[in-house]
């Protein structure tokens, strides 16, 4: 009898939940996956099968056994296909391509002056064609791009507005696509950076984060039980227009006194050209001034902590998150801000909010963004119809 399309639609799904065991507890045996999902020993025989074939599963040597023949182990082959992550900056491109498992195997970085979006996005493509030509032999090739931008974008991968980066209605997901003809995502750094943490990052044991990125701005990406809080049209997470004085400066979004026109990197360089009389100066140069004992380094840190702090101590007390993660690029002044912002937050928190609250700074650094954009291209891939409805197409 010719099957009927519900129950290849069937076949089709329980072929994603085996793939979804061995991706996530391999090395695992046909009979664990059996046992844990249900389906019988037949049923998974044949789906391993047809998944081994499509390169996308291999044996492995075999397993202990508690009694009775051995099991053959089955591995997930991560380098069926690659991902293209990127930290799209506001004066630099850092990208990445990483296999399936999340593993970076190339690193690609430049500078822009960010003069325009024609230059930027020239340079942009310039760094996906040089991480597309060193990627390795494949089954399934670059699955797709993720590119993570400072600012807001909608469904469609258009750039709403990027105020550092001066974009506006940028129709990035379109450009890309018709450029390199396969899946691209776009999404806020501060998101892409918080999935980066909780899949990769310190951030795998906590359900309730909230990740800061601190760069010329500041954006957060919120984790609320483990998956990533969008808001009802997908725009949640700008925390970094929190004002914190209500009559204080204006602000490119329309606010006043926002969070990040005094906690950012921005604001930080601003007060080191004002205070320290250099006028040209970077983090970097900070970083090194703190480093060789420069009080009024060091105390241009300490001020960024308590203003920073201002803002922590609202999110812990708006949603009592179990981990705040510092990232960005300011996560590398992390010796001579923990300490002020630690105590900041322990005199002006709520007591029962931060109970068992953590604060870390990003380990991951710069890479967690990138890591997070290459892991929505590869859930995608994932979830995608191409590979669940239509699998063959691959194979
Ligand atoms: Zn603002």
């Amino acid at each position: 009898m010719k099957p009927t399309g519900d129950l290849s639609l069937v076949k089709k799904i329980n072929k994603s939940l085996v793939l979804d065991y061995i991706r996530t507890q391999s090395p695992i045996s046909r009979a664990k996956i059996a046992e844990i999902s249900g389906l019988t020993k037949a049923t998974v025989s044949s789906l391993v099968n047809e998944l081994i074939e499509s390169h996308l599963t291999y044996e492995i040597g075999v397993g202990q056994s508690s009694g009775g023949r051995k099991p053959m182990m089955l591995l997930f082959n991560g380098t069926a296909g690659y991902a293209v992550g990127i930290d799209l900056g506001v004066h630099y491109i850092y990208a990445a391509l990483t296999d399936l498992n999340g593993t970076i195997v190339e690193e690609y970085r430049m500078s822009h002056r960010n003069e325009s979006v024609e230059q930027v996005f020239a340079k942009l493509m310039e760094c996906i064609r040089e991480l597309i030509s060193r990627a390795p032999e494949s089954t399934y090739g670059i699955v797709g791009i993720g590119i993570g931008i400072p600012g807001i974008s909608d469904e469609q991968g258009n750039v709403l507005f990027a105020p550092n980066l001066g974009w506006e209605h940028v129709p990035l997901q379109a450009m890309l696509e018709k450029e390199f003809d396969i899946p691209v995502i776009i999404d806020n750094e501060a998101n892409t950076g918080a999935v980066g943490e909780k899949q990769f990052g310190v951030g795998k044991s906590a359900s309730h984060l909230v990740y800061i990125s601190i760069g010329m701005g500041i954006g957060t990406g919120i984790i609320i039980n483990n998956e990533l809080y969008r808001g009802t049209t997908g725009f949640s997470g700008e925390l970094g227009h929190m004002s914190i004085q209500f009559d204080g400066p204006k602000c490119p979004c329309g606010n006043r006194g926002c969070w990040e026109l005094y906690a950012s990197e921005h604001a930080l360089l601003d007060r080191a050209r004002t205070e320290l009389g250099i006028a040209q100066v970077t983090v970097e140069d900070l970083l090194k001034l703190a480093e060789e004992g420069h009080p009024a380094a060091i105390g241009l840190f300490e001020r960024l902590a308590d203003y920073l702090s201002v803002g922590i101590v609202s999110i812990i007390n708006g949603l009592n998150p179990d981990l705040i993660l510092i990232g960005g690029r300011l996560a590398e002044a992390q010796k001579w801000l923990r300490e002020p912002i630690l105590k900041a937050l322990e005199q002006r928190s709520l007591p029962y909010p931060r109970e068992q609250l953590n604060v870390q700074f990003s380990e991951l650094g710069i890479r967690a963004t990138v890591l997070g954009a290459c892991s929505f291209v590869i859930t995608n891939f994932f979830a995608s119809t191409k590979v669940q409805l239509d699998w063959n197409r691959y194979v």
